[in-house]
């Protein structure tokens, strides 16, 4: 790696992590994190692991308990046809599930689909891997979901694999069974591994989340990840796990999972026993409550009117994508209107928030909040947002230093 490392890019996120440090009682509605507690069965099977002194070296793969409980999880509300627990690995959470996958499918120069707008760390991993990731544009008119002849166009001999991300971050798209299964003909007519993300597997609000892998004949070729981070409102604990069916490519994903973690957490694994084991009534509560929040979140956008920001609220996940209205200020040719923006929004209103260009180029002229934050968080932003639009429709407003 070494110089090869300086072609690879550090997300716009963390520049805007690292400048929101720097701004007084900050409403971070940049950070993709729910504002929920851990649920009980977690903490207190943590507490017991740390009791019993489970601190020790463990099964590179993960703890047999939770990876037996996985596979009965992927085919009871998967439908993935998972047939022993051996095909499940457990990471240090969704990113480096997609580290592994990547290291053990891509040869340097394959290219891989992926979809833009799109989590900034999928182009890197593909990037790190010395692969290709070619963006597939997702369409604000449709839903943010695919035009599939446009997707079949970008497949050439280079091509690898798809990577799948349902529902989107930053979108919000969800993707349809009918969506899925044209996109599983597509994966068999040129021999691809499909890649499926299915962080936000628990948090779709209209339709339905479906795996591509419970599609006849697909676990063979698709190679599904998740994460704990969102279901169980976990983010700092690092628990993730994916499926592969493939024996050699699994093989070379435990090699890495070997060399970059030796084995996942010990507490954090029993953590996930707990959070498995016991009731799953918080991830229906989690949802009810950021239905709630998305619909707040919108009602408060619409009185800002649509020359301020417009858009649809999301199908899933929770992030409100939205196109920065006519009323903004022009920036001169070459400069990111996404990137001004939310330097104002940073710097003239405490509001953390992420250009839409990090995404990908089609996200330019959208802005990205998360509206898992609290109530007090998202209300406070609002009101900041009220604010700031009055002071620009009273022409105060003032121009905003590029910080790039
Ligand atoms: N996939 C997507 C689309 C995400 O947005 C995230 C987290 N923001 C992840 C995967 C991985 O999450 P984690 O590494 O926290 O498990």
């Amino acid at each position: 790696m070494a110089a090869y490392l300086d072609t690879v890019p550090l997300s716009g996120i963390i520049r805007i992590r690292d400048m929101m440090y720097s701004v007084a009682d900050p409403f971070r509605l940049d950070q993709g994190d729910v504002s929920f507690d851990a649920p009980d069965t977690v903490k207190a099977a943590m507490t017991r692991a740390i009791a019993e002194n489970r601190t020790h070296y463990l099964q590179t793969a993960g703890v047999p308990r939770l990876r037996e409980l996985l596979a009965a999880k992927l085919r009871d509300k998967n439908g993935i046809p998972v047939e022993s627990p051996e095909d499940v690995l457990v990471t240090n959470g969704g990113i480096h599930g997609l580290h592994i996958i990547c290291q053990a499918i891509l040869e340097p120069g394959d290219e891989m689909l992926i979809p833009d707008p799109e989590w900034p760390p999928t182009a890197a991993q593909v990037l790190l891997a010395r692969a290709v990731p070619v963006a597939c544009p997702l369409h604000e008119s449709r839903g943010w979901r695919y035009d599939f002849d446009e997707v079949e166009s970008k497949i050439t001999s280079k091509t690898r694999a798809v990577y799948l991300n349902s529902p989107n971050n930053p979108t919000g798209g969800v993707l349809t069974r009918a969506d899925l299964e044209r996109l599983a003909a597509m994966a068999r007519a040129h021999d691809l591994w499909v890649i499926s993300d299915e962080a936000y597997e628990d948090v779709v609000f209209e339709g339905e989340h479906v795996s591509i892998a419970s599609l006849p004949g697909m676990y063979e070729r698709t190679i599904p990840f998740y994460t704990f981070s969102k279901s169980y409102a976990i983010t700092g604990l690092r628990l993730g796990y994916v499926a592969i069916k493939d024996a050699a490519i699994r093989a070379r994903a435990t090699k890495v999972l070997f060399y970059t973690a030796s084995n996942i957490a010990s507490i954090v694994q029993y953590g996930g026993i707990g959070a498995i084991e016991g009731s799953q009534a918080c991830i229906d509560a989690f949802r009810t409550e950021l239905r709630a929040r998305r619909d707040f979140f919108y009602r408060s956008i619409r009185e800002l009117g649509a020359d301020v920001f417009s858009g649809e609220p999301p199908a899933g996940a929770f992030y409100a994508f939205l196109r920065i209205g006519p009323d903004a200020p022009a920036v001169p040719d070459g400069d990111s209107l996404s990137w001004r923006t939310v330097e104002y929004l940073i710097r003239n209103g405490r509001i953390g928030c992420v250009p839409g260009v990090d995404f990908g180029a089609t996200g330019e002229g959208y802005i990205r909040f998360c509206f898992a934050r609290d109530r007090a968080e998202l209300t406070g932003a609002l009101a900041s947002l009220r604010e700031l639009s009055a002071t620009s429709r009273d022409g105060h407003r003032q121009s905003v230093p590029s910080l790039r």
